[in-house]
This record gives structure tokens, sequence and C-alpha cells, in this order.
């Protein structure tokens, strides 16, 4: 059990020979060395020994360190040149990143600027808070793709920002829910992109929401049997916090947003702001 007696050693300086420290930090290296010095030409009188000739040896490793240390410091320097984790420029860090203010802006107001189209665009279309629909289910069984009256319940406000149009990378493609009631009493979610939610508004380019099943634009929107025209809240169209915008920006590079086509679509709807 070698291992249990590690650092139990007593420590004995190679130098001068006292216990507790090594040569490394030994006290006595410059005084011994002035001594040598002083004895060799022929100042000091007392008789040269191991230790003087020990400490001589020793402050010439401390130089030798010293010298490594700069060098190194010099040779790391350009190493340590770390690059943004947001634009890959080096000189800087994400956290003082100038491109990632500017992509932020960006975002707020392509985020602003969709949310106004969607929050206009329900309140023209009648399908605020309360509106009586037509749903159209497709079920199986006899009665194939039968009519229910439902109550547009709540818009996932929180999740709908203007990834809702992104139709790119399945990494970034935003789904939301549209919470009804039916008049069978069932509480019902429908998925705007997948169902019949992007036909009822705004089919103008740009689209408020993706296609995702092209093949199912058959299907009968809502039908609107009585209309509601309560404004979604304006603290909400006007705000420029978002959770998921903060996590795209805070998770993802420039080359990322290019690569994935994140910033033409960005850009096409901060035109609009
Ligand atoms: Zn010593
Ligand atoms: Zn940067």
């Amino acid at each position: 059990m070698n291992k249990m007696r590690y650092g139990k050693r007593i420590t004995r300086c190679r130098v001068c020979w006292a216990a507790g420290h090594n040569s490394v930090g030994c006290p006595e290296v410059d005084r011994l060395a002035e001594e040598w010095h002083a004895i060799n030409n022929g100042t000091s009188l007392v008789k040269l020994r191991y230790d003087h000739a020990a400490a001589i040896r020793e402050q010439r490793k401390r130089k030798d360190r010293e010298a490594k240390k700069i060098a190194k410091k010099a040779l790391s320097k350009p190493r340590r040149k770390s690059r943004c984790s947001f634009c890959s420029e080096t000189g800087h860090n994400r956290r003082n990143c100038t491109e990632l203010t500017k992509v932020q802006t960006l975002f707020a107001k392509a985020n602003i600027a969709w949310k106004r189209k969607f929050a206009s665009a329900i309140k023209e279309a009648g399908y605020g808070v309360g509106a009586l629909v037509s749903l159209t289910i497709d079920s199986w069984g006899e009665d194939r793709k039968k009519k229910i009256p439902a109550i547009i319940n709540s818009f996932p406000l929180p999740d709908m920002n203007f990834m809702c149009a992104y139709a790119g990378s399945w990494d970034f493609v935003t789904n939301t829910q549209l919470q009804i009631t039916t008049t069978n009493g069932e509480d019902t979610f429908m998925n705007e992109g997948t169902d019949s939610f992007h036909c009822m508004v705004g089919d103008e380019e740009p689209r408020l929401f993706k296609k995702l099943r092209p093949w199912r634009d058959d299907l009968t929107p809502f039908e609107l049997l009585h209309a509601s025209y309560t404004p979604l809240p304006s603290e909400w169209v006007e705000s420029e916090e978002d959770k998921s915008i903060s996590w795209l920006l805070k998770n993802n590079s420039l080359s990322e947003f290019k690569w994935h086509s994140i910033m033409k679509h960005a850009e096409t709807w901060a035109a609009l702001y």
C-alpha cells in the first residue's frame, strides 16, 4: 500500500537541508548564491560548502523556469485568440458580438411584424376568441367529414411567433395548436399548420403559417358561423420578449441561420415592420 504513504513523507530541501520546504521554495537560495560569489572573488573567507553550489544550481533553474514561462506565454497568446460562437469572428465573444445584436434586432422586428399581421388577420376575419365556427372532422365510419360547430377558446400566444411561418429545417419548424371547444363537449386542439387553420387567416404572401401538408389543401377550412372581433392583446403583439426567439439566438450561430434560410425568412418579415 505505497499509495497510502504518498504525501506523508517529510519534505527536505536539497539546497539547505532544512525540513518543511523543497528547493523551489527555499528562502536561502539567494543568500547562499551571493555568498558563493563573495567566496569566489575573495571578499568572503567562508569555506565553500555543498549548499553554496546547490544554491547556484537552484538559482540557474529558477531563471530557466522564469524564461520558459515567458516564452510559453508569448507562444500561447495567438492560440488563445478564440472565435465568437455566434459569428465565428476572432477578437470578441458571444457576449459582446455586434453581429448578434443586429440579428437580435432583426428577429424582434420580424416577430412583431408577424404578430401584427396575425392579429389583424384574425380580427378582420372575425376569428377572435369566442367565435363560433364549423369544423370539418375527418373521421372513420359512416359520416366521414362530418361538420361540428365549435367555439374558439384561446390562441397559444406564448408559442406563436414569426417562426410559425418558417417551412425549412425540421429543427426550427414551429408548431402551435389552437384550442377550441366542440359542441359535443370535447376540447379539441387544432394544429394550425397541419389542418385548416392556416387557410382561415392570411393566405397572401408572405404566409402567416407554413403549409405542411399541401396534399390536404382540399380540406375545408373552418366555416365561420358567428364572428368574434375580440382583438389579441396588444401587449403580446408589441412585445419584444419571446422565450423561443431568445432560445434561438442563444443556441445557434449566424452560419446556421444562413444555412437554414432563417436569415432570409427574418428579413422578409422585418421588411414589413
Ligand atoms: Zn532550503
Ligand atoms: Zn461575434
